[in-house]
Order: C-alpha cells, then sequence, then structure tokens
C-alpha cells in the first residue's frame, strides 16, 4: 500500500501544528489540513500572558512560531477542507471536496467553532454590526458604542480590547457570576469604559441595515430594556464540529471526541487533541500538549506496528 504521509492531521491550529512538529522530529512524515488560516482560535486574541515562559505575545505571533516551526521540521499544510473520512480500516482515508489522502495514522484536531446566540437579527445583520471577532472587527468601531455578549475569557478579553478603542462596552451576561478568571475579570472591572449589564440575555439584534440596539431581556424576570449599540460582538462559547466522525467514534453528549490521556481514540491509529477534545481545561498549553502527546503515541504505534 502506498501512502501519501504517515500522519494526516485535521486542523493546523496549536493542537495540529504541536502534533505535526511532534511527528516530523519522530521521524514521520506529516501533514496538516487547514480549512481558514492556520493558528486556529488563538489567532483571535490580541495577547496570550499565560503560556509558561513566553511572556506576553500576540496570539498571531505565536501561530506564526508554530507555524515556522512545524514546516522547518518538514510538516506540511495543505489548506483544505476535509469533508469526509474512513478512519475505521488500516489505511486511514481524509477526503476533500476534490482530492483524498491515505495516510497511516489520524490526528484529529479540528478545534470548535463559535456558538450563535440564536436570537432574531443575528444573521440578518451578520458583518453589519455582528461579529464573532472582536480583534478583526473592533476596529469599524472605533468611537462608537459596542457590546459584548457572554461571561467567559473570550468575552472577558473582547470587552477589554474593545475598550481601547469604544467610547462605552457594555459586557451582557446571563448571570452574575463569570466562567472567566478572575484574573482576566480584574482587569475590566473598574474600567470606566464598560458597563455590565448582568441577568441578562440578547432578545433580539435590532437595526434596518446595521446594528442600532439590542433588545435585552432580564434573567431575573425584570422588564425588558433597549441598549444602543452600534456593534455586538458573540462571545458565548465554542461547539466542536466533530459531527463527520459520529458514525465511527464515540463522542460526549456535548459532541467531543473522547480520547484517553495519551489522546488515543477508541480507533487504532486515530488520536483526538486540543479544544475538540473532551478535557476540563482548554487553553493554549493544553492544545499543544495534546498535539505532543498524539504524535507520541502515533509515532510509539506506527513503530511498533508489523501490519505496516
Ligand atoms: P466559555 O468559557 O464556554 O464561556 C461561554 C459563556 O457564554 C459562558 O459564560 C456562558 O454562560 C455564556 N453563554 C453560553 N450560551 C449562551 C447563550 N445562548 N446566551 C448567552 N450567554 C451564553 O467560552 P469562551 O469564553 O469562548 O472560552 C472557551 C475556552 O477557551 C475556555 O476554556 C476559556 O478558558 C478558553 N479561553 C482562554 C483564554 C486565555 O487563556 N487567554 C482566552 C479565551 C478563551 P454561563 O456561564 O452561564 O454558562
Amino acid at each position: 500500500m502506498k501512502f501519501d504521509y504517515d500522519v494526516g492531521i485535521i486542523g493546523a491550529g496549536p493542537a495540529g501544528l504541536a502534533a505535526a512538529i511532534y511527528a516530523a522530529r519522530g521521524g514521520l512524515s506529516a501533514v496538516c489540513f487547514e480549512k481558514e488560516v492556520h493558528g486556529g482560535q488563538i489567532i483571535n486574541s490580541p495577547e496570550v500572558e499565560n503560556y509558561p515562559a513566553l511572556g506576553k505575545v500576540s496570539g498571531v505571533e505565536f501561530a506564526s512560531a508554530l507555524y515556522d516551526q512545524a514546516t522547518g521540521f518538514g510538516a506540511e499544510v495543505e489548506y483544505e477542507e476535509i469533508l469526509s473520512t474512513d478512519l475505521k480500516g488500516e489505511v486511514k482515508v481524509l477526503r476533500s471536496a476534490d482530492r483524498e489522502w491515505k495516510v497511516r495514522a489520524a490526528i484529529l484536531a479540528g478545534g470548535v467553532q463559535r456558538r450563535k446566540l440564536g436570537c432574531p437579527g443575528e444573521d440578518r445583520l451578520l458583518g453589519r454590526g455582528v461579529s464573532y471577532c472582536a480583534t478583526c472587527d473592533g476596529a469599524f468601531f472605533t468611537g462608537k458604542t459596542a457590546a459584548v455578549v457572554g461571561g467567559g475569557n473570550t468575552a472577558v478579553e473582547d470587552a477589554l480590547y474593545l475598550a481601547t478603542l469604544c467610547e462605552k462596552v457594555y459586557l451582557i451576561h446571563r448571570r452574575q457570576g463569570f466562567r472567566a478568571t478572575e484574573a482576566e475579570l480584574a482587569k475590566l472591572r473598574g474600567n470606566p469604559k464598560v458597563e455590565f449589564v448582568l441577568d441578562a440575555t440578547v432578545a433580539e439584534v435590532r437595526g434596518e441595515d446595521k446594528v442600532e440596539s439590542l433588545l435585552i431581556r432580564s434573567t431575573t424576570g425584570g422588564p425588558d430594556r433597549e441598549l444602543a449599540v452600534s456593534a455586538v460582538f458573540v462571545a458565548v462559547g465554542l461547539i466542536p464540529g466533530n459531527g463527520q466522525f459520529a458514525d465511527q467514534l464515540p463522542l460526549t453528549q456535548d459532541g467531543y471526541l473522547i480520547a484517553d490521556e495519551n489522546c488515543r481514540t477508541a480507533l487504532p491509529r486515530v488520536y483526538a487533541a486540543g479544544d475538540a477534545r473532551q478535557k476540563t481545561l482548554r487553553q493554549l498549553v493544553t492544545a499543544t500538549a495534546d498535539g505532543a502527546l498524539a504524535a507520541s503515541s502515533a509515532v510509539a504505534d506506527l513503530m511498533g506496528d508489523a501490519v505496516l
């Protein structure tokens, strides 16, 4: 059997690129498949300050250093979306719209997508004030009023970033407690440009051709109110895009891939790494650690496999 690569990695985010580094250094030929741009979600973080030993670095800098390191060791990156796979057999087949690749081992590191609010106006005004990426679109609203929805680290980071550009930023969250770490929240509290709108959800995004206001609904039974804003940045969490693997691999109820501590899934020579996998801490450091583990498992499994 002729294989295109030893290891095919779905995703060129931190997990996928770290896997590529470890696979290539382990003597395997490796390719990452990326449907968007390499780097994954981290490219939307203006500043990363919790990756051990790096101090402060931008998400884009981090992603390009990782890319350079992976390709420097000989790994390849194909900008193709993998739409279907056969993972059960000896030969793992990965298919895009018009090509297929045969690999000995597959690492699933496709990450997650942003969750939507699901309220009226959100889709209609997408790109006209509704955004899922503050660092991409925030500058369009310099000097204006914007809202961020969510209570996790992404929402807090987005609000902090927007406060550097906008005249005013509302942080809308559906309860009083936050998922964001206290270290991030502390930076936001006391910022004179930021107003917390708590126990509240967005019931509708309003505006003719662009966002003009939000209909805010109380989660504690209070009256609705309308908030005038020029933009709303949605940061209400992530959903895994693992549906295409559901008929081949067990997923959690929430759709995350199940793997052991060395990132092995239930299928031989199929590994899960990064945010797409079931885990308690979804951070850059755990994504790259997963990539290292998945690729090291692949190196061990392929070296010891008499069939291949
Ligand atoms: P997250 O931590 O899952 O937070 C999502 C937030 O959105 C929660 O506060 C949730 O409220 C709220 N929410 C969910 N559905 C909602 C809805 N339909 N309407 C209104 N609010 C809704 O997501 P995230 O902030 O994107 O972070 C994802 C992961 O990346 C986390 O593990 C996070 O720590 C990590 N991250 C790390 C960094 C960093 O280390 N620098 C930066 C960004 C993200 P409830 O709390 O009430 O459920």
